[in-house]
Protein backbone atom coordinates (compact mmCIF):
# COMPACT_ATOMS: atom_id res chain seq x y z
CA UNK A 1 0.00 0.00 0.00
CA UNK A 2 1.58 3.30 -0.97
CA UNK A 3 -0.11 6.56 -0.30
CA UNK A 4 0.62 9.64 -2.35
CA UNK A 5 0.42 12.41 0.28
CA UNK A 6 -2.07 14.89 -1.05
CA UNK A 7 -2.56 13.57 -4.57
CA UNK A 8 -5.83 14.90 -5.84
CA UNK A 9 -8.41 12.75 -7.86
CA UNK A 10 -8.73 14.58 -10.69
CA UNK A 11 -4.62 16.13 -11.01
CA UNK A 12 -3.68 12.44 -10.82
CA UNK A 13 -6.56 10.84 -13.23
CA UNK A 14 -5.46 13.66 -16.25
CA UNK A 15 -2.00 12.85 -15.97
CA UNK A 16 -2.86 9.38 -16.29
CA UNK A 17 -5.26 10.22 -19.16
CA UNK A 18 -2.28 11.90 -21.03
CA UNK A 19 0.31 9.32 -20.54
CA UNK A 20 2.57 10.60 -18.39
CA UNK A 21 1.96 8.19 -15.27
CA UNK A 22 2.71 5.37 -17.26
CA UNK A 23 3.17 2.88 -14.57
CA UNK A 24 0.20 4.06 -12.33
CA UNK A 25 -1.72 3.75 -15.66
CA UNK A 26 -1.35 0.00 -15.54
CA UNK A 27 -3.82 -0.01 -12.71
CA UNK A 28 -7.39 -0.23 -11.95
CA UNK A 29 -8.68 3.99 -10.76
CA UNK A 30 -11.81 4.49 -8.51
CA UNK A 31 -12.28 8.02 -6.89
CA UNK A 32 -12.94 7.82 -3.37
CA UNK A 33 -14.28 9.78 0.35
CA UNK A 34 -11.68 10.04 2.53
CA UNK A 35 -12.60 11.44 5.64
CA UNK A 36 -13.05 14.52 7.77
CA UNK A 37 -10.64 16.26 8.84
CA UNK A 38 -9.00 15.45 5.24
CA UNK A 39 -5.70 15.91 6.82
CA UNK A 40 -2.31 13.66 6.91
CA UNK A 41 -2.28 11.39 9.91
CA UNK A 42 -6.41 11.34 10.86
CA UNK A 43 -6.68 10.39 7.08
CA UNK A 44 -4.15 7.50 7.17
CA UNK A 45 -5.91 5.80 10.25
CA UNK A 46 -9.58 4.35 7.75
CA UNK A 47 -6.16 2.48 5.49
CA UNK A 48 -3.97 1.36 8.49
CA UNK A 49 -7.38 0.51 11.13
CA UNK A 50 -10.21 0.39 9.18
CA UNK A 51 -11.38 3.36 11.53
CA UNK A 52 -12.92 6.78 10.96
CA UNK A 53 -10.65 9.31 12.90
CA UNK A 54 -13.56 10.01 15.10
CA UNK A 55 -14.35 6.47 16.37
CA UNK A 56 -10.66 6.40 17.33
CA UNK A 57 -10.22 9.29 19.34
CA UNK A 58 -8.08 11.09 16.81
CA UNK A 59 -10.30 13.90 15.41
CA UNK A 60 -7.62 16.08 14.04
CA UNK A 61 -3.73 16.32 13.52
CA UNK A 62 -4.41 18.73 16.47
CA UNK A 63 -7.32 18.57 19.21
CA UNK A 64 -8.25 18.84 23.10
CA UNK A 65 -9.05 16.71 25.36
CA UNK A 66 -11.49 19.10 27.31
CA UNK A 67 -11.74 16.52 30.38
CA UNK A 68 -8.07 16.14 30.63
CA UNK A 69 -7.76 19.53 31.03
CA UNK A 70 -10.28 20.14 33.49
CA UNK A 71 -8.41 17.42 35.77
CA UNK A 72 -5.27 19.38 35.34
CA UNK A 73 -4.21 21.96 33.06
CA UNK A 74 -0.66 20.77 31.97
CA UNK A 75 -1.87 16.86 31.55
CA UNK A 76 0.21 15.34 29.20
CA UNK A 77 -2.55 14.49 27.23
CA UNK A 78 -4.66 17.06 27.45
CA UNK A 79 -3.92 18.58 23.98
CA UNK A 80 -2.47 16.93 21.20
CA UNK A 81 -0.24 18.17 17.64
CA UNK A 82 1.24 15.25 15.67
CA UNK A 83 2.75 18.34 14.11
CA UNK A 84 5.56 18.83 16.99
CA UNK A 85 7.39 16.12 19.50
CA UNK A 86 4.27 14.96 20.36
CA UNK A 87 4.04 12.89 17.17
CA UNK A 88 5.45 10.47 19.54
CA UNK A 89 2.25 9.85 21.21
CA UNK A 90 0.36 9.31 17.47
CA UNK A 91 0.68 4.95 18.17
CA UNK A 92 -0.60 5.23 21.93
CA UNK A 93 -3.45 6.95 21.24
CA UNK A 94 -4.70 4.63 18.63
CA UNK A 95 -6.94 1.98 20.35
CA UNK A 96 -7.08 -0.25 17.68
CA UNK A 97 -5.24 -2.82 16.11
CA UNK A 98 -3.12 -1.41 12.84
CA UNK A 99 -2.82 -3.27 9.65
CA UNK A 100 0.67 -4.15 10.19
CA UNK A 101 -0.73 -6.39 13.01
CA UNK A 102 -2.27 -8.45 10.69
CA UNK A 103 1.16 -9.19 8.88
CA UNK A 104 4.46 -11.27 9.83
CA UNK A 105 7.13 -9.02 8.96
CA UNK A 106 5.53 -5.69 7.85
CA UNK A 107 7.24 -2.37 6.90
CA UNK A 108 6.62 1.20 6.95
CA UNK A 109 8.51 4.17 4.53
CA UNK A 110 7.41 7.97 6.64
CA UNK A 111 4.90 6.75 7.97
CA UNK A 112 3.92 8.76 10.92
CA UNK A 113 2.12 5.67 12.30
CA UNK A 114 4.09 2.63 13.25
CA UNK A 115 1.84 0.86 16.00
CA UNK A 116 2.87 -2.72 15.61
CA UNK A 117 6.25 -2.76 13.15
CA UNK A 118 9.14 -3.92 14.70
CA UNK A 119 11.89 -1.60 15.45
CA UNK A 120 13.66 -2.95 12.25
CA UNK A 121 10.04 -2.50 10.15
CA UNK A 122 9.97 1.05 10.49
CA UNK A 123 12.57 1.38 7.65
CA UNK A 124 12.93 5.38 8.12
CA UNK A 125 12.64 5.90 11.15
CA UNK A 126 15.72 8.19 11.90
CA UNK A 127 15.70 9.24 8.33
CA UNK A 128 12.03 10.52 8.83
CA UNK A 129 13.17 12.63 11.92
CA UNK A 130 15.82 14.23 9.87
CA UNK A 131 14.82 14.83 6.55
CA UNK A 132 11.69 16.04 7.11
CA UNK A 133 12.01 19.52 8.89
CA UNK A 134 15.00 19.99 6.13
CA UNK A 135 12.91 19.45 3.13
CA UNK A 136 10.09 21.64 5.18
CA UNK A 137 12.00 24.72 5.61
CA UNK A 138 14.46 24.57 2.92
CA UNK A 139 11.61 23.75 0.00
CA UNK A 140 13.24 20.56 -1.02
CA UNK A 141 11.68 17.58 -1.13
CA UNK A 142 14.01 15.61 -3.83
CA UNK A 143 16.16 13.96 -1.63
CA UNK A 144 12.62 12.69 0.19
CA UNK A 145 11.64 11.58 -3.34
CA UNK A 146 15.06 9.66 -3.90
CA UNK A 147 15.07 7.97 -0.58
CA UNK A 148 11.62 6.54 -1.08
CA UNK A 149 12.56 5.39 -4.45
CA UNK A 150 15.84 3.38 -2.88
CA UNK A 151 13.27 2.06 0.11
CA UNK A 152 10.76 0.92 -2.24
CA UNK A 153 13.45 -1.29 -4.26
CA UNK A 154 15.15 -2.83 -1.11
CA UNK A 155 11.66 -3.81 0.26
CA UNK A 156 10.42 -5.42 -3.46
CA UNK A 157 14.15 -7.46 -3.07
CA UNK A 158 13.04 -8.24 1.09
CA UNK A 159 10.86 -10.88 2.69
CA UNK A 160 8.98 -8.44 4.19
CA UNK A 161 5.09 -9.91 3.41
CA UNK A 162 3.79 -6.21 3.84
CA UNK A 163 4.52 -2.50 3.03
CA UNK A 164 2.92 0.60 3.60
CA UNK A 165 4.64 3.93 2.16
CA UNK A 166 4.07 7.54 1.80
CA UNK A 167 5.39 9.46 -0.65
CA UNK A 168 5.37 13.36 0.99
CA UNK A 169 6.39 15.60 -1.99
CA UNK A 170 3.35 16.02 -3.64
CA UNK A 171 1.73 17.64 -0.58
CA UNK A 172 5.09 19.13 0.26
CA UNK A 173 5.30 20.96 -3.03
CA UNK A 174 1.48 21.89 -3.26
CA UNK A 175 1.52 23.60 0.14
CA UNK A 176 4.47 25.42 -1.29
CA UNK A 177 3.02 26.51 -4.88
CA UNK A 178 -0.54 25.22 -5.91
CA UNK A 179 -1.74 21.81 -6.47
CA UNK A 180 -0.97 21.90 -10.26
CA UNK A 181 2.39 23.57 -10.21
CA UNK A 182 5.20 22.16 -12.46
CA UNK A 183 7.23 20.91 -9.75
CA UNK A 184 4.22 18.81 -8.36
CA UNK A 185 3.63 17.68 -11.51
CA UNK A 186 6.77 16.63 -11.41
CA UNK A 187 6.18 14.86 -8.69
CA UNK A 188 3.53 12.38 -9.68
CA UNK A 189 6.05 11.57 -12.65
CA UNK A 190 9.14 10.96 -10.20
CA UNK A 191 6.53 8.90 -7.95
CA UNK A 192 5.65 7.09 -10.82
CA UNK A 193 9.00 6.37 -11.99
CA UNK A 194 9.62 4.56 -8.39
CA UNK A 195 7.06 2.56 -8.86
CA UNK A 196 7.69 1.14 -12.25
CA UNK A 197 11.55 0.41 -10.65
CA UNK A 198 9.67 -1.38 -7.59
CA UNK A 199 6.86 -3.20 -9.94
CA UNK A 200 10.05 -4.40 -12.33
CA UNK A 201 11.70 -5.92 -9.25
CA UNK A 202 8.92 -7.79 -8.18
CA UNK A 203 8.42 -9.08 -11.88
CA UNK A 204 12.01 -10.14 -12.05
CA UNK A 205 11.18 -12.35 -8.67
CA UNK A 206 8.37 -14.15 -9.85
CA UNK A 207 6.19 -12.20 -6.87
CA UNK A 208 4.29 -9.66 -8.89
CA UNK A 209 1.38 -11.46 -9.88
CA UNK A 210 1.27 -12.47 -6.45
CA UNK A 211 1.46 -9.25 -4.79
CA UNK A 212 -1.35 -6.70 -4.24
CA UNK A 213 -1.06 -3.35 -5.05
CA UNK A 214 -3.14 -0.85 -3.76
CA UNK A 215 -1.74 3.25 -4.58
CA UNK A 216 -4.17 5.89 -2.30
CA UNK A 217 -4.00 8.92 -1.28
CA UNK A 218 -4.87 10.64 1.96
CA UNK A 219 -6.52 14.07 1.27
CA UNK A 220 -6.49 16.29 -1.63
CA UNK A 221 -6.10 19.78 -1.81
CA UNK A 222 -7.12 23.49 -3.42
CA UNK A 223 -5.10 26.62 -3.66
CA UNK A 224 -5.27 29.31 -0.93
CA UNK A 225 -5.06 32.98 -1.29
CA UNK A 226 -6.37 34.13 2.06
CA UNK A 227 -5.74 33.09 6.04
CA UNK A 228 -8.50 33.79 8.39
CA UNK A 229 -6.94 34.33 11.35
CA UNK A 230 -9.42 32.34 13.86
CA UNK A 231 -7.06 32.27 16.61
CA UNK A 232 -6.59 35.81 17.03
CA UNK A 233 -10.69 36.00 16.52
CA UNK A 234 -11.34 33.96 19.58
CA UNK A 235 -8.05 35.19 21.61
CA UNK A 236 -9.91 38.70 21.65
CA UNK A 237 -13.25 37.67 22.81
CA UNK A 238 -12.12 34.69 25.31
CA UNK A 239 -8.43 34.41 25.46
CA UNK A 240 -7.28 31.47 23.29
CA UNK A 241 -4.92 28.52 23.38
CA UNK A 242 -3.48 26.99 19.98
CA UNK A 243 -0.67 25.84 18.61
CA UNK A 244 2.25 26.78 19.87
CA UNK A 245 0.79 29.13 22.25
CA UNK A 246 -0.94 25.82 24.44
CA UNK A 247 0.08 26.72 27.77
CA UNK A 248 -1.35 29.88 28.73
CA UNK A 249 -2.67 30.51 31.89
CA UNK A 250 -6.47 32.26 31.77
CA UNK A 251 -7.84 31.64 28.49
CA UNK A 252 -11.27 30.39 28.14
CA UNK A 253 -11.29 28.98 24.55
CA UNK A 254 -9.01 26.85 22.60
CA UNK A 255 -8.59 26.44 19.05
CA UNK A 256 -6.72 23.52 17.32
CA UNK A 257 -6.64 23.40 13.40
CA UNK A 258 -6.49 20.97 10.85
CA UNK A 259 -4.39 20.84 7.42
CA UNK A 260 -5.49 24.07 7.85
CA UNK A 261 -9.00 24.03 6.25
CA UNK A 262 -11.15 22.59 9.31
CA UNK A 263 -10.68 23.51 13.01
CA UNK A 264 -11.92 22.52 16.24
CA UNK A 265 -12.95 25.01 18.65
CA UNK A 266 -13.25 23.99 22.49
CA UNK A 267 -14.96 27.05 24.77
CA UNK A 268 -14.58 26.42 28.51
CA UNK A 269 -18.32 27.72 29.35
CA UNK A 270 -17.40 28.23 33.06
CA UNK A 271 -15.80 24.67 33.29
CA UNK A 272 -13.78 22.78 30.78
CA UNK A 273 -15.29 19.45 31.56
CA UNK A 274 -18.12 18.38 29.19
CA UNK A 275 -19.57 19.66 25.73
CA UNK A 276 -20.70 23.07 25.07
CA UNK A 277 -23.88 22.65 23.84
CA UNK A 278 -26.02 24.62 20.78
CA UNK A 279 -28.18 25.68 23.27
CA UNK A 280 -25.34 27.10 25.62
CA UNK A 281 -24.00 29.42 23.30
CA UNK A 282 -27.17 30.28 20.94
CA UNK A 283 -27.48 33.51 22.41
CA UNK A 284 -23.80 34.36 21.99
CA UNK A 285 -23.07 36.72 18.82
CA UNK A 286 -20.17 34.34 18.63
CA UNK A 287 -21.69 31.51 15.65
CA UNK A 288 -23.33 34.68 13.94
CA UNK A 289 -19.87 36.23 14.30
CA UNK A 290 -18.17 33.03 13.28
CA UNK A 291 -20.43 32.67 10.63
CA UNK A 292 -19.52 36.31 9.35
CA UNK A 293 -15.55 35.55 9.01
CA UNK A 294 -14.67 35.53 4.71
CA UNK A 295 -14.16 32.24 3.85
CA UNK A 296 -16.48 30.33 6.61
CA UNK A 297 -17.93 27.72 4.69
CA UNK A 298 -19.76 26.11 7.12
CA UNK A 299 -20.25 25.81 11.81
CA UNK A 300 -20.90 22.14 13.39
CA UNK A 301 -22.00 21.79 16.80
CA UNK A 302 -23.90 19.44 19.06
CA UNK A 303 -27.50 19.77 20.61
CA UNK A 304 -28.66 18.69 24.28
CA UNK A 305 -31.10 16.01 22.09
CA UNK A 306 -27.58 14.81 20.23
CA UNK A 307 -28.23 15.71 17.08
CA UNK A 308 -25.28 17.99 15.02
CA UNK A 309 -26.59 21.34 13.86
CA UNK A 310 -24.91 22.47 10.83
CA UNK A 311 -25.33 26.40 9.95
CA UNK A 312 -23.96 28.25 7.25
CA UNK A 313 -24.58 31.64 5.93
CA UNK A 314 -28.11 31.29 4.69
CA UNK A 315 -29.50 28.20 6.07
CA UNK A 316 -29.34 25.58 8.38
CA UNK A 317 -29.45 21.12 8.70
CA UNK A 318 -29.75 18.62 11.85
CA UNK A 319 -27.76 15.47 11.34
CA UNK A 320 -28.73 12.46 13.79
CA UNK A 321 -28.17 9.34 13.84
CA UNK A 322 -31.49 6.82 14.17
CA UNK A 323 -31.18 3.06 14.41
CA UNK A 324 -28.57 2.95 11.89
CA UNK A 325 -30.29 5.48 9.47
CA UNK A 326 -28.78 9.09 8.74
CA UNK A 327 -31.42 11.70 9.36
CA UNK A 328 -31.48 14.58 7.61
CA UNK A 329 -33.10 17.89 7.48
CA UNK A 330 -32.36 21.30 6.66
CA UNK A 331 -34.32 24.63 6.60
CA UNK A 332 -33.22 28.03 4.38
CA UNK A 333 -30.49 27.36 1.75
CA UNK A 334 -28.87 23.56 2.63
CA UNK A 335 -25.85 24.35 4.20
CA UNK A 336 -24.29 20.85 3.34
CA UNK A 337 -25.48 21.33 -0.31
CA UNK A 338 -27.19 17.59 0.62
CA UNK A 339 -30.40 18.20 -1.56
CA UNK A 340 -32.97 16.62 0.28
CA UNK A 341 -34.61 15.53 4.08
CA UNK A 342 -35.32 12.72 5.34
CA UNK A 343 -33.68 9.51 6.17
CA UNK A 344 -30.62 7.64 4.57
CA UNK A 345 -28.56 4.31 4.62
CA UNK A 346 -24.97 5.57 4.83
CA UNK A 347 -24.62 4.65 1.42
CA UNK A 348 -27.74 6.79 0.36
CA UNK A 349 -25.73 9.05 1.45
CA UNK A 350 -22.58 8.78 -0.33
CA UNK A 351 -24.35 8.18 -3.56
CA UNK A 352 -26.40 11.40 -2.83
CA UNK A 353 -23.16 13.46 -1.94
CA UNK A 354 -20.16 11.57 -4.11
CA UNK A 355 -20.32 14.23 -6.83
CA UNK A 356 -21.18 17.19 -5.04
CA UNK A 357 -19.64 20.27 -3.59
CA UNK A 358 -19.72 18.14 0.16
CA UNK A 359 -18.94 14.52 -0.41
CA UNK A 360 -20.29 12.29 2.35
CA UNK A 361 -20.83 14.79 4.90
CA UNK A 362 -23.67 14.02 6.87
CA UNK A 363 -21.90 10.50 7.85
CA UNK A 364 -18.33 12.53 7.98
CA UNK A 365 -20.24 14.81 10.50
CA UNK A 366 -21.66 11.68 12.63
CA UNK A 367 -18.32 9.74 12.83
CA UNK A 368 -16.64 13.02 13.99
CA UNK A 369 -18.49 13.76 16.81
CA UNK A 370 -18.60 10.94 18.05
CA UNK A 371 -15.02 11.42 19.33
CA UNK A 372 -14.97 13.15 22.71
CA UNK A 373 -12.14 15.42 22.03
CA UNK A 374 -14.06 16.85 19.07
CA UNK A 375 -14.75 20.83 19.47
CA UNK A 376 -17.82 22.16 20.52
CA UNK A 377 -18.05 24.00 16.98
CA UNK A 378 -16.26 22.65 13.98
CA UNK A 379 -15.43 24.97 11.17
CA UNK A 380 -14.56 24.38 7.41
CA UNK A 381 -13.08 26.85 5.65
CA UNK A 382 -14.19 27.82 1.86
CA UNK A 383 -11.91 26.58 -1.38
CA UNK A 384 -9.43 29.40 -1.33
CA UNK A 385 -9.36 30.14 2.53
CA UNK A 386 -7.72 28.42 5.38
CA UNK A 387 -7.93 29.06 9.03
CA UNK A 388 -4.84 29.90 10.03
CA UNK A 389 -2.96 33.41 9.53
CA UNK A 390 0.03 32.64 11.87
CA UNK A 391 2.82 30.21 12.57
CA UNK A 392 2.94 28.36 9.56
CA UNK A 393 6.43 28.55 8.24
CA UNK A 394 6.86 28.30 5.31
CA UNK A 395 3.25 30.26 4.04
CA UNK A 396 0.98 27.41 3.00
CA UNK A 397 -0.94 28.21 -0.52
CA UNK A 398 -2.56 25.19 -0.71
CA UNK A 399 -4.77 24.16 1.94
CA UNK A 400 -6.53 20.60 2.94
CA UNK A 401 -8.88 19.85 5.97
CA UNK A 402 -12.13 21.04 5.26
CA UNK A 403 -15.02 19.56 3.81
CA UNK A 404 -14.89 20.03 0.54
CA UNK A 405 -14.72 18.55 -2.76
CA UNK A 406 -11.46 19.23 -3.93
CA UNK A 407 -9.85 18.34 -0.49
CA UNK A 408 -11.96 15.28 0.49
CA UNK A 409 -11.89 13.00 -3.21
CA UNK A 410 -8.65 10.56 -3.58
CA UNK A 411 -7.66 8.07 -6.03
CA UNK A 412 -7.30 4.89 -5.50
CA UNK A 413 -5.38 2.37 -8.24
CA UNK A 414 -4.78 -1.24 -7.82
CA UNK A 415 -3.63 -4.02 -10.01
CA UNK A 416 -6.48 -6.03 -8.79
CA UNK A 417 -10.53 -5.05 -9.67
CA UNK A 418 -11.34 -2.52 -7.08
CA UNK A 419 -14.76 -2.28 -5.38
CA UNK A 420 -17.28 -0.09 -7.32
CA UNK A 421 -17.67 3.80 -6.83
CA UNK A 422 -19.04 5.21 -4.62
CA UNK A 423 -16.32 4.39 -2.23
CA UNK A 424 -14.81 5.27 1.42
CA UNK A 425 -10.87 5.06 1.98
CA UNK A 426 -12.56 3.63 5.50
CA UNK A 427 -13.74 0.04 3.09
CA UNK A 428 -10.30 -0.85 1.60
CA UNK A 429 -8.53 -2.05 5.20
CA UNK A 430 -11.04 -5.09 4.78
CA UNK A 431 -10.56 -5.47 1.38
CA UNK A 432 -7.01 -5.61 1.79
CA UNK A 433 -7.46 -8.31 4.40
CA UNK A 434 -9.67 -10.24 2.57
CA UNK A 435 -7.63 -9.93 -0.83
CA UNK A 436 -4.58 -11.30 1.98
CA UNK A 437 -6.61 -14.16 2.91
CA UNK A 438 -6.84 -12.27 6.46
CA UNK A 439 -10.28 -11.47 8.51
CA UNK A 440 -10.83 -8.42 10.79
CA UNK A 441 -11.67 -11.61 13.62
CA UNK A 442 -8.06 -12.93 12.86
CA UNK A 443 -5.57 -12.69 16.05
CA UNK A 444 -2.92 -10.58 14.73
CA UNK A 445 0.24 -11.04 15.36
CA UNK A 446 2.70 -9.23 17.53
ZN1 LIG B 1 -0.46 18.72 3.98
Amino acid sequence: MILIDGARYDVLSELVVEGKLPNLRKLDMRRAVTVFPSTTGPAYLPFLTGFFPGELDVPGIRWLSKDALARNFLHPHARRSYMGYEAVFFNRDIKARTIFQYFHKPWAIFSLITKGLSPRGNRTRWVRRLMYPYSHFLHDWRPLERTFARKLIEWAESDSDFLFAVFPSVDGFSHLYHPFHPKVLESYRNFDRALGTMLEVLRKRGELKDTLVLVVSDHGLSPTRTHVDLARFLHERFGCLYYPLVFKPGASSAEMVSGNGMSHIYLKNGTWRGRTFYEDIEDLQLLEDLLKLEGMDFLACRTREGAILVLGRRGRAKVLSEGGRVLYEFEGEDPLSFGGSGTFSSLEVLERTFCGEHPDAPLQLLQLFSSERTGDIVASARPGYDLRARWEFPEHRSTHGALTKDQMLVPVLSNAPLPPEPMRTVELFGWILKLSGRDHGETPTD
